[in-house]
């Protein structure tokens, strides 16, 4: 259980990052709903929490700003006495070939889903360095792993974010702070609802498991690194991905 705990979560307006701070919820956690563009899905979660009797506030902030990041966590740090976990999972896809691929496109998804990353990573870690405790989930993905046709940008933010997690795990180990990452394999989100059903099936008989996951799963996998129970990993990819990546 999360109970006294407070969690950051990034991007938890929708998919995956709503459904990490709902079950960051349910296990006890007072959360800090940060979105970007969907106010009114971050106000509807905050209602949700609310009413299963859990605790949340909504925070706008657009993570791939360095300064806007390091103003939200100093707002975030007047609000609460300590970050105990920090979930870093917002992300964009800007997908394309990479010959047709612009240069845009390329630093948009850099910009968010890596140095976004890196600068929450940074702000919060203060924190937790001072508290000497902390708990860090950074969501990769499975194209981080193994690379994607059509998604050099997004592949190369995501690896990007296996270097960082264990670079930093290494740094705040001593100051027992855990850093971990999860790589999402194919999961029903907005994110993927853009694919062709031809696409899906195509992806599908990839997965050994022979479906999509669902937010819930990765939520499941994001509450257990936060628990005690993870309290001596630290550094790893944990896939969530039903058996795309072995
Ligand atoms: P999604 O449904 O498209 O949701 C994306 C979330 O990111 C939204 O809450 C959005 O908030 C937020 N966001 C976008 N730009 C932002 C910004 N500049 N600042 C702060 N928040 C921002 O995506 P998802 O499928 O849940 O993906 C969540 C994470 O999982 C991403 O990192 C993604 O790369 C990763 N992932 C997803 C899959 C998958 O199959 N779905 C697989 C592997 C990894 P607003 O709407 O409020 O702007």
């Amino acid at each position: 259980m999360l109970i006294g705990k407070t969690a950051v979560v990034t991007g938890a307006s929708r998919g995956i990052g709503r459904a990490i701070a709902l079950e960051l919820s349910r296990q006890g956690a007072f959360v800090i709903i940060n979105y970007n563009g969907s106010e009114e899905k971050a106000e509807n979660l905050k209602e949700q929490i609310l009413k299963e009797g859990g605790k949340a506030e909504i925070m706008r902030c657009d993570v791939s700003d360095f300064q806007a990041c390091e103003k939200f966590f100093e707002d975030v740090a007047s609000k609460c006495e300590k970050i105990d976990i920090l979930v870093n999972n917002a992300g964009i896809t800007k997908d394309g070939l990479l010959i047709k691929m612009t240069e845009q496109d390329f630093e948009s998804v850099i910009n968010l889903n890596l140095k976004g990353t890196f600068q929450c990573m940074k702000f919060a870690a203060r924190k937790m360095i001072r508290q000497k405790a902390g708990r860090i989930i950074n969501i990769s993905s499975v194209s981080g792993v193994a690379g994607n046709a059509g998604q050099a940008n997004y592949a190369a933010s995501k690896a990007g974010i296996i270097g960082l997690t264990k670079s930093a795990a290494k740094e705040l180990a001593s100051r027992n702070i855990t850093v971990n990452a999860i790589a999402p394999g194919f999961i029903n989100t907005d994110m993927t609802d853009c694919l062709s059903d031809k696409v899906k099936e195509g992806v599908v008989d990839h997965i050994p498991l022979r479906c999509f996951g669902k937010p819930e799963d990765v939520a499941k996998a994001a509450a257990f690194l936060a628990s005690d129970g993870a309290s001596y990993i630290t550094g790893q990819v944990l896939h969530v991905d039903g058996g795309m990546v072995m």
